[in-house]
């Protein structure tokens, strides 16, 4: 697949997509949108649990409370930019922050569907009948949602597969007694049913729509993307494409996924496994549409994600990582080892990956902690990378959090973003190369020889999927 247009703006082949979570979290969650400007040119991906306040959450925010007056999710979030810097001065004064005109971006909603059904599970008093009933309406509104918004793309709302449990929720027996009685597959059928009707009486929708697939086993998800194949052909519809799920962790899943694979040492190549061959199950099905991996776009993943022919995907694990440092770590990031208290955790800094002229860099990729770098490593040249000069730099920002929190955030989004760009180049170098043998010969190191040997395996047992 080639680089492809959505609503004129184009999105190559293939694309990482940022996630932003604001209204999903403090702090760093609303930097991410003061610095968009850094990553203007990334597509991104939003939650719709975390932008629609008619579902009362923790870190709703007042800017959302009339989303549906503006005429694009573009301007909504131009406006909430706006509301963060004049409003709430949550910037670093001694940046001159650009405008982002969030109208540029390709821009993913995605459900947030384990939240809204406990949400709508609880509003049903837990009773199932009321539920089925109650989903198909939430199912609509979101539609309506991103229609009216004019979001680029939407995922199709379901059920999503499997359900974690937060805080308090493991002591919620009701909440456990209805998960328990919960029939998913035949929710997540009614609802791809309702869906495609929605569509094929709204011909004027705006949005792309990925139809979502999901499987605990290899041949669920097999059998799952022929029923939506089958779907399509009876109310002679066509998703624009795939959106896969399920498959972005793979703690407690099935051991078939591993089936007939043997894997090196290398514990990332492993995590990578599981959406690889969802996505090489999927491909092998639809042919060469469009497929997204949701929550999938972490680093290792993205050569083989690519080559088993996934054309997007998103992680949040640039922000994770960033969120891995607290407080108190800002007070020794220029301390020797030895005075480091153990609590003292360290926001994490991507190294390895490409410059910005496409040379590869000396270290293999990592995330490691912001104390472990070094002063004198060299820049990788990427928009967040030019805002600093040195290294030292970025630590002399993250170490004034106690006087100036906002020089504070500031480099953990000069952190998140560079390794968002990372993210990006590596997408950018692997559509140059035709298959993932000719961009490990062109690109050997430890990682990628295990990468081409796992893709080696899934293609090989393409006939067991
Ligand atoms: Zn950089």
């Amino acid at each position: 697949m080639k680089n492809i247009t959505i609503h004129n703006k184009t999105l190559p082949i293939p694309s990482f997509f940022q996630v932003l979570n604001y209204g999903g979290g403090a702090g760093d969650k609303t930097r991410e949108l003061v610095y968009a400007y850094l990553s203007e040119n990334i597509p991104a991906l939003l939650n719709y649990y975390y932008i629609n306040n008619e579902y009362t959450h923790v870190f709703q925010s007042p800017y959302f409370n009339n989303i549906l007056s503006f005429n694009t999710i573009g301007d909504a979030l131009n406006y909430v930019k706006q509301q963060i810097i004049t409003k709430d001065g949550s910037f670093y004064k001694k940046v001159d922050i650009q405008p982002c005109d969030f109208n540029k971006k390709v821009i993913l909603l995605d459900t947030g569907s384990s939240n809204i059904v406990k949400y709508v599970a609880k509003e049903c008093n837990y009773n199932i009948e009321k539920f089925k009933t109650k989903i198909v309406e939430h199912a609509i509104n979101y539609y309506n949602f991103a229609n009216r918004l004019k979001f680029d793309m939407v995922v199709a709302f379901d059920l999503g597969g499997k359900y974690t449990f937060k805080d308090n929720e493991a002591n919620n027996l009701n909440l456990q007694t209805f998960y328990t009685q919960l029939n998913n597959a035949e929710i997540n059928h009614l609802l791809l049913k309702e869906t495609i009707k929605y569509l094929k009486h709204n011909q004027k929708f705006y949005p792309y729509v990925l139809a979502t697939v999901h499987g605990d086993t290899p041949s669920n998800y097999e059998i799952y993307t022929k029923e939506i194949l089958k779907l399509e052909n009876i109310f002679e519809y066509n998703f624009f494409g795939f959106a896969l799920g399920g498959i972005a962790s793979s703690k407690n899943i099935d051991s078939s996924w591993y089936d007939g694979i043997e894997f090196s040492k290398n514990k990332k190549v492993k995590d990578a496994t599981l959406p690889a061959r969802a996505i090489s199950i999927v491909h092998n099905i639809v042919g060469n549409r469009y497929i997204h991996a949701l929550g999938c776009g972490g680093y290792p993943n993205i050569p083989l994600n690519y080559y088993c022919g996934a054309s997007s995907f998103d992680a949040a694990s640039p922000a994770r990582r960033v969120g891995d440092g607290n407080i108190l770590s800002t007070k020794y990031i220029f301390s020797p080892k030895i005075e480091i208290p153990p609590h003292a955790k360290f926001s994490k800094y991507f190294v390895g990956g490409y410059n910005s002229d496409n040379s590869p860099r000396e270290e293999n990729f990592d995330y490691i902690p912001l104390l472990d770098v070094d002063n004198n490593l060299t820049l990788c040249g990427c928009t967040a990378c030019n805002q600093i000069k040195s290294i030292s730099d970025l630590k002399t920002l993250y170490s004034l959090q106690a006087n100036n929190a906002e020089a504070f955030y500031y480099a953990r989004q000069l952190m998140n973003i560079h390794a968002i760009s990372q993210h990006r180049k590596l997408c950018q170098i692997i559509s140059l190369y035709n298959s993932m043998k000719d961009f490990y010969n062109s690109n050997p190191n430890e990682l990628n020889y295990a990468l081409l040997s796992i893709y080696n395996q899934i293609m090989s047992k393409k006939d067991i999927c």
